[in-house]
Formats: structure tokens, C-alpha cells, sequence
């Protein structure tokens, strides 16, 4: 592991540095627009510049520079520095235009990727229901095709949950059996939903933040045309595992790890225990020292990712840990800053930590951020499942008999 950028990206950086002074704030009038207006002016120089959307074709509204992850540390690096607005955030850009530009047709991904890259549409991931979550598998929301020809519809039917973002969404990627009577990891399609149209029903749920991040989804006679599906008829299992790699990697993210454990120690130094600041009492340094250890690991092994992909070396069974350890790091901070809050500690949730920030900066943060860390560890596969997948792939341990059992005709 060299952790040196060496001359010539550090020339880059420069690079970038000097656009980012120029550009971000925007200067002269540009200055005078409205926020979300002087976004989308300052992604739009980014990209002209090659510094955003990188790994996207330029016919499809990105830079397409050549892959080259120094450089994109770089960049990220520096965005979050300068304080500049960079990758829209997101369920689409992060995980439907990855799955798009490897499996779409070339009409779906000049259709959708340019909107959803630059924020202009919105999508929900439609994969759980209620009966299905860990054991997706066994899904039961049904797709029929009916008609012939151009004209032909898909018609769907069944409830989704625990969708996020699906009340401002405009399409939805929805797993959906369409073959009843195949295994049941063989009769599901991967199908793109319109989420504006009178099939579809949106229920939000009350979270104990108080906000409402997720919902149910109800689809009664929800209508998609017959080729707005990712992939072929039935393979909508293996499509989905494409999304849920892109998922589960960007969950288990080092750098947000990073900030929260330097947001923590923060905390310990302002919060006084008896007179003097909780860092300086033996048991609560211990703690943190402990915590510390693991926080520096995952951050190392983050260093080695980054070299080995550098090199186009796999890193294989490693990426599989990245969420696992992201939420037991984010587990353990919880914790201490709630045995630091003390009564505090009580608050109602508050101000969002934003991913890529310097962490939670006080106590109404801290308590949204613990209740927010207990879903970041279900969403997208729970521990167990992760300790599951780590265990078979990683270490090539027997399959989990559950997974193993077939519903076909469901
Ligand atoms: C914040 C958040 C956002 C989400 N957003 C979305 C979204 O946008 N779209 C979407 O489709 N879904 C979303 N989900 C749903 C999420 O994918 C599911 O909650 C998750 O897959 C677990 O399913 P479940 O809730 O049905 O729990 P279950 O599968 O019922 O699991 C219950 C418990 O049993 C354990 N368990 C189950 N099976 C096994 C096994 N084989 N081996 C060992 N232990 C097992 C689990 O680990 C867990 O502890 C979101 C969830 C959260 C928390």
C-alpha cells in the first residue's frame, strides 16, 4: 500500500483546486440565482471539466473520463473541502444507472441515465414486501402481460414496503413475478415503473425520527409498457444483484465512518463529566481508543481497496465486509455519544448529519443519527444476511439452508 498520490496527480489536485476556487461559489452574477439553479450551473462546468459523472458515456450526460480511482479520491477529496456540490446523491444515480449502464438496452439508458445523473427524475427501489425482505426471493407482487404486440402492458399487482423516497418519486425499479410457475428465483422480471399514474398508491411511514424517509406502495392494476424491463423475462433476480453490489458498497462507506468518529471525539471534549472533559476520564478514553482501532482499520483496508482497484486488481471478498463493519463501527459511536449526552440523550431527533459532512455536530444530530443507524443496518440486507453472504462467497461455507428452499408457485 503506497499512500503517496504521487506528482502527477498532486498536479491534478491542483487543478482542481484552482477550478473549484473559481467556480464554487459562483462568481459574478451567477451568484444572484437560486440555489438549486447555481447547482446545476456549477455540475454542469464539472462535467464539462471532466471532474463529475466520470464513468459515464458523454452521450448519456457524463464526462466519460477513463477509469482512474486516484484520481477520483482526488476529486472527492477535494469536493468535500471546498464545500462543493458534487455527485447527485440517490437511489437512482447510485444504484438504478450502474445497473443500467450494465444491463439496460441502449434506448432505456439514452432514455433515463442524463435525468437521473443530473437529479431531474427521481427513483424508488421497489424489491421489499411485506412477507419478504431478507428471503426476497419469495416476493409475490404479480406481473402479467396483456395484449399483443407494441401495445402490450404489463399489469402489476401486490404491495410493496419500506420503500424509501417513493412519495416524491417519479419511476420505480420493481422486482415482479412474472413467471408463477418457474423456481422462485427464476420467474422474477425487473421492470420500470411510471410512479405517476392511478395503479399506484403511496402510504408513508412515521419513523421514530418523527420524519417519514419510507412507505408503503400499493399496486392495483399498475400499468408499465412491455419493454420497460432491465433485461430478459425471468431474469430480473440476477439484474437485481447487480443493484444490490452498487447498494451495499456505497452503505458501508469509510470516509463517513471517518467523520463521525472525529464528530465523537468532539463531543468528549466538550461534554464535561464532574468538572473536566469526558476525553480526559480513563474509562470514557478507553472506549474511544478501542473504537479508534477499528475505526483505522476499516479506513486501511479502504486505503487497500483503493490501491489494488488502482492497480486493476480484484479485491473480491473484502468488499463483502465494507457494510458489516460501517455498521458495527456506527453501532459502537451511537453508543458512547449517548452514554455522553446523558439526559440529552432524550431529545427529540433533529438536525440530519449529511452523508459526506463532518458528522453530527449536536445532541439532536446525534440522536437522529443513532436511530438512522439502526436502519443502516437492515437496509439492504440485514448483519445476518451480510455474515451469510460472507460466509458463502467470501469463505465458500455451505449455502443457508433457508435460501436453499424453492416456493415456486407462488
Ligand atoms: C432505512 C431502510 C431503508 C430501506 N429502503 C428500502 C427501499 O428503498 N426499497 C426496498 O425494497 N426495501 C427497503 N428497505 C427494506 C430492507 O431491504 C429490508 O428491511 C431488509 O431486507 C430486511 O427485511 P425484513 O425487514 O423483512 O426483515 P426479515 O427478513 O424479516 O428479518 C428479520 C430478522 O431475521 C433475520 N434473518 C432473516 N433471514 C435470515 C437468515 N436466512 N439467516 C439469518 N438471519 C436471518 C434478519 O437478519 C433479521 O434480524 C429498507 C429498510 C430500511 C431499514
Amino acid at each position: 500500500m503506497d499512500l503517496h498520490y504521487g506528482a502527477e496527480n498532486e498536479a491534478f489536485r491542483s487543478e482542481v483546486r484552482d477550478f473549484l476556487a473559481d467556480n464554487w461559489p459562483l462568481p459574478g452574477p451567477d451568484a444572484k440565482r437560486d440555489k438549486p439553479d447555481q447547482i446545476l450551473e456549477f455540475r454542469r462546468r464539472a462535467i464539462a471539466r471532466g471532474y463529475l459523472c466520470r464513468n459515464i458515456p458523454k452521450r448519456y450526460g457524463g464526462s466519460e473520463q477513463e477509469p482512474d480511482v486516484l484520481k477520483a479520491q482526488i476529486l472527492r477529496e477535494e469536493f468535500a473541502e471546498a464545500r462543493a456540490p458534487g455527485e447527485v446523491r440517490g437511489i437512482g444515480p447510485s444504484m438504478l444507472v450502474p445497473t443500467l449502464l450494465e444491463r439496460g438496452e441502449e434506448w432505456q439508458k439514452e432514455k433515463w441515465v442524463a435525468d437521473t445523473v443530473t437529479g431531474k427524475v427521481i427513483w424508488c427501489q421497489g424489491y421489499s414486501e411485506p412477507g419478504s425482505g431478507s428471503d426476497l426471493a419469495s416476493l409475490a407482487t404479480r406481473g402479467v402481460l396483456e395484449g399483443d404486440g407494441e401495445s402490450a402492458e404489463w399489469v402489476i399487482n401486490g404491495q410493496k414496503i419500506w420503500t424509501s423516497g417513493a412519495d416524491s418519486a417519479d419511476y420505480m425499479f420493481c422486482l415482479t413475478r412474472t413467471e408463477p410457475e418457474a423456481s422462485k428465483h427464476a420467474g422474477i422480471s425487473y421492470l420500470l415503473l411510471d410512479m405517476h399514474q392511478p395503479g399506484v398508491e403511496v402510504r408513508p411511514l412515521k419513523q421514530m425520527t418523527g420524519g417519514s424517509t419510507f412507505n408503503e406502495v400499493f399496486l392495483s392494476d399498475a400499468r408499465t409498457p412491455k419493454d420497460w424491463i432491465v433485461g430478459k423475462r425471468g431474469e430480473g433476480w440476477i439484474v437485481s444483484r447487480t443493484t444490490l453490489k452498487h447498494e451495499r458498497n456505497s452503505i458501508g462507506n469509510a470516509a463517513t465512518t471517518s467523520a463521525a468518529f472525529e464528530a465523537l471525539v468532539r463531543l468528549a471534549k466538550k461534554t464535561r463529566v464532574d468538572g473536566v472533559p469526558a476525553l480526559e476520564r480513563p474509562e470514557i478514553r478507553q472506549r474511544i481508543a478501542a473504537l479508534e482501532g477499528y475505526v483505522l482499520s476499516h479506513q486501511y483496508s479502504g486505503y487497500r481497496q483503493l490501491t489494488r482497484d488502482a492497480r486493476g486488481q480484484a479485491n473480491g471478498v473484502i468488499t463483502l465486509m465494507n457494510k458489516l463493519i460501517g455498521n458495527n463501527i456506527g453501532d459502537q459511536q451511537a453508543r458512547i455519544a449517548f452514554d455522553l449526552l446523558g439526559d440529552d440523550g432524550l431529545l427529540m431527533a433533529g438536525e440530519r448529519a449529511l452523508p459526506g459532512g463532518p458528522g453530527p455536530r449536536n445532541s439532536r444530530a446525534w440522536v437522529t443519527s443513532y436511530m438512522g443507524s439502526l436502519g443502516g443496518s437492515i437496509a439492504g440486507g440485514t448483519r445476518n444476511i451480510q455474515r451469510n453472504v460472507i460466509g458463502e462467497r467470501g469463505l465458500g461455507l455451505p449455502r443457508d439452508a433457508a435460501a436453499n428452499r424453492s416456493s415456486s408457485k407462488k
